[in-house]
């Protein structure tokens, strides 16, 4: 049964098999793939990934360059003004929490001894506001770092499959760190995120069309249009 291993070491072969051609099919399908967040350094990651939540990668991106002009380091976040700050991120939605969370993890950041964003889960999520799937893509984007951001993207989409039967995060990210080599760690995430969006989607998968149809275990999948 997937998912009740205590091992995440030895996956049975055929959850191994599941797991290489859900990952041949979705590489075919999105050959490239990475975030859409615009930014130029780790803590600029950060940021926008805080203000990804609940609202678009292209919003995000609108704001972002006012953002880190205006501040362009850690410690200048750290010590705004937070109307200012509201006022520039107002259209990602939820803009009070967002710019509290911003400047709080700006002021943790700024207070470290090398003023950087560490390079280690365990490190990023001290930082407060910053849970495991916002330090894991932070990891492997900015830093290059194998990691798998498990958000409820992933976690629809390889419960419905198979590959996990897990619905705790950390379970999940074990469980798919079993199935998967370190290299493809970041990129499996990423396209079960894309996935989630295009195909997957929560209400109703798009399960007619979907390339991984005939080896997915989801019960009820959708009946194609007339
Ligand atoms: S068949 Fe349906 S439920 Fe299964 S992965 Fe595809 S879209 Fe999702």
């Amino acid at each position: 049964m997937p998912g009740a291993r205590n091992e995440p070491q030895s996956p049975p072969a055929a959850e191994r098999r599941l797991a290489r051609v859900v990952l041949n099919r979705l590489k075919k399908r999105y050959p490239v793939i990475g975030t859409a967040l615009e930014y130029v350094d780790p803590w600029q990651l950060l940021v926008a990934t805080v203000l990804s939540a609940q609202t678009t990668d292209e919003n995000v991106n609108k704001v972002t360059p006012v953002l880190f002009e205006r501040w362009p380091t850690p410690a200048d976040l750290a010590f705004a003004d937070p109307e200012a700050v509201e006022a520039v991120v107002y259209s990602t939605g939820f803009y009070r929490q967002k710019t509290a969370a911003i400047i709080a993890l700006s002021a943790a950041i700024a207070a470290r001894r090398d003023g950087e964003v560490p390079a280690d889960l365990d490190a990023l999520v001290e930082l407060p506001g910053v849970g495991r799937k916002t330090a894991s893509v932070v990891l492997a984007e900015a830093w290059g770092i194998p990691a798998i951001a498990v958000d409820t993207h992933v976690r629809r989409v390889t419960n419905r499959i198979g590959l996990t039967a897990q619905s705790d995060p950390a379970r999940i990210e074990r469980d798919l760190k079993a199935l998967y080599a370190q290299p493809e760690w970041a990129g499996i995430s990423m396209r079960f995120i894309q996935f989630g969006r295009d195909v997957c989607d929560a209400r109703q998968p798009r399960c007619w069309e979907c390339p991984l149809a005939d080896r997915c275990a989801y019960p009820d999948k959708t009946p194609g249009p007339e």
